[in-house]
């Protein structure tokens, strides 16, 4: 709670949210399995039904409500976003698929980190209301792990910025009307300070998007070659070759700082998909599933708990601390791989095979499938481990063959060694 939101303010918020949402919004169908299978892909006709379901809480005051008055939004707080959720829990909320998360959260938050007001005043309202939904192009065939690695460039050309390379695993880019787009735009410097962030109009010519079919049957990441695609001068988020220090905000964002925890409702009843599961497949009074339930519940709790000490630590701090976030997504890189297996272990056999008649029955191998989601997006267990190690405990570094070395020098010598080594 911050220092001037009062007890008295946030139960009136409660009750003013519930009047509304009753009011509103429909309540969700009785099940268990609420929103959409794992598996299945977002379309554009239910992306234009959130998009009006968005609108409608827009104007009722109920999108936005951590972001700035002057933007659209309600001026308040973490706790505020987390009530409403909480209250909204059994209705039908817009859903965006994987675009809403990144809209919502990386996206907005870093452009009012790093934008000025006349750009916001253009992008935040019409974000909030679901008319501008946005995706990010970080991510390259050859720079994940290694973001500050890319090698999509970016020319200045006048007062216009000329943006060529590829881009991969970006999320709902297919339903987005705006990307946002990191690019080199100086190849001499090391490689954090050499790098640029654009807004970039989905539909700009030279942009091509390809959807990318998963393993889970889901086809919401993407692919882009961009082909001179031409930027304005204005559309750059942040400054010139300081790019890096978008990157971070952006990443504390998409890591959960101040939403961890407060995105999921207490879990109040033993891990209830799984009891589900377990009657279906007449294992309720099986030991072996009935451990494997209560092992689910704590991982919940731990989850939900552990993500509320890091939202309130991330709170206490003007700009989120990117090693406290770096916890947190290391806590659920870990306990939501855990969590997918345990549903097939209560599910048995009857997780792997189903039959299209039996409604919602595959939503247990899907999960499992999408269960290392956590652990890779937004930077791997792997990536917080080493920045926890190195920014928090104090660690040796990493060894690093190319820092402070220009970027162009890094590319050249690796060229020779394959050369070399080839
Ligand atoms: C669900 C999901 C959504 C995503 N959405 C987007 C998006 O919207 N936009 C976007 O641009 N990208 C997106 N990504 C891409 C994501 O950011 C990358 O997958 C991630 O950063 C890892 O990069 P990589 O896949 O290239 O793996 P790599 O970097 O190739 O890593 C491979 C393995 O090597 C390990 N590794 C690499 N370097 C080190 C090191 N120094 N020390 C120890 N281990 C190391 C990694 O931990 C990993 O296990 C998304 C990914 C997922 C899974």
């Amino acid at each position: 709670m911050s220092s001037t939101t009062t007890a008295g303010d946030v139960e009136d918020f409660r009750l003013e949210a519930r009047v509304w949402i009753q009011a509103n919004l429909e309540p969700r169908a009785e099940t268990v399995n609420v929103g959409r299978l794992e598996g299945e892909t977002t379309t554009h006709e239910e992306f234009d039904k959130a998009r009006a379901l968005q609108r409608k809480l827009f104007e009722g005051g109920f999108a936005g409500l951590s972001y700035p008055v002057e933007y659209g939004g309600r001026g308040l707080t973490a706790l505020h976003e987390r009530i409403f959720r909480e209250e909204a829990a059994g209705y039908v909320t817009p859903d965006f698929g994987a675009a809403g998360a990144v809209t919502f959260g990386a996206i907005g938050r870093s452009l009012l980190a790093h934008c000025p007001p006349e750009f916001l005043e253009q992008h935040i309202p019409r974000i909030l209301s679901g008319e501008e939904m946005w995706c990010q192009f970080y991510s390259e065939p050859e720079a994940g792990s290694d973001l500050a690695g890319i090698r999509t460039r970016a020319i200045r050309d006048g007062d216009r910025w000329i943006i060529t390379g590829s881009k991969i695993w970006s999320s709902g880019a297919y339903l987005a009307d705006w990307a946002m787009c990191l690019a080199r735009t100086d190849w001499h410097a090391p490689k954090h300070r050499g790098l640029t962030w654009f807004a970039l109009p989905t539909d700009a010519k030279g942009v091509t998007i390809n959807q990318i079919k998963q393993i889970n049957g889901n086809a919401e990441f993407c692919e882009e070659f961009l082909d001179e695609v031409e930027v304005a001068d204005d559309h750059i988020i942040g400054e010139v070759n300081k790019g890096w220090a978008v990157t971070q905000t952006m990443l504390v964002y998409e890591r959960g700082a101040g939403e961890m925890g407060a995105a999921t409702v207490e879990p109040r009843e033993l891990a209830p998909d799984l009891v589900e599961l377990a009657k279906r497949v007449g294992r309720t009074e099986d030991p072996a599933a009935r451990q494997a339930i209560a092992k689910a519940h704590i991982n919940d709790y731990s989850q939900y708990h552990l993500g509320h000490r890091i939202a309130a630590r991330l709170a206490k701090s003007k700009t989120p601390d990117p090693a406290v976030a770096a916890y947190g997504k290391l806590a659920s890189g870990v306990l939501a791989p855990i969590r997918a297996r345990l549903g097939m272990e209560v599910g048995g056999p009857a997780a792997l095979t189903w039959t299209s008649a039996e409604e919602g029955a595959g939503q247990t191998a899907l999960n499992y499938l999408n269960g290392r989601v956590t652990s890779i997006a937004a930077g791997t267990n792997e990536m917080q481990r080493n920045g926890i190690g190195e920014r928090v405990l104090g660690l040796p570094r990493e060894p690093s063959f190319d820092t402070n070395k220009p970027f162009s020098d890094v590319l050249n010598s690796a060229r020779n060694w394959e050369s070399k080594v080839g």
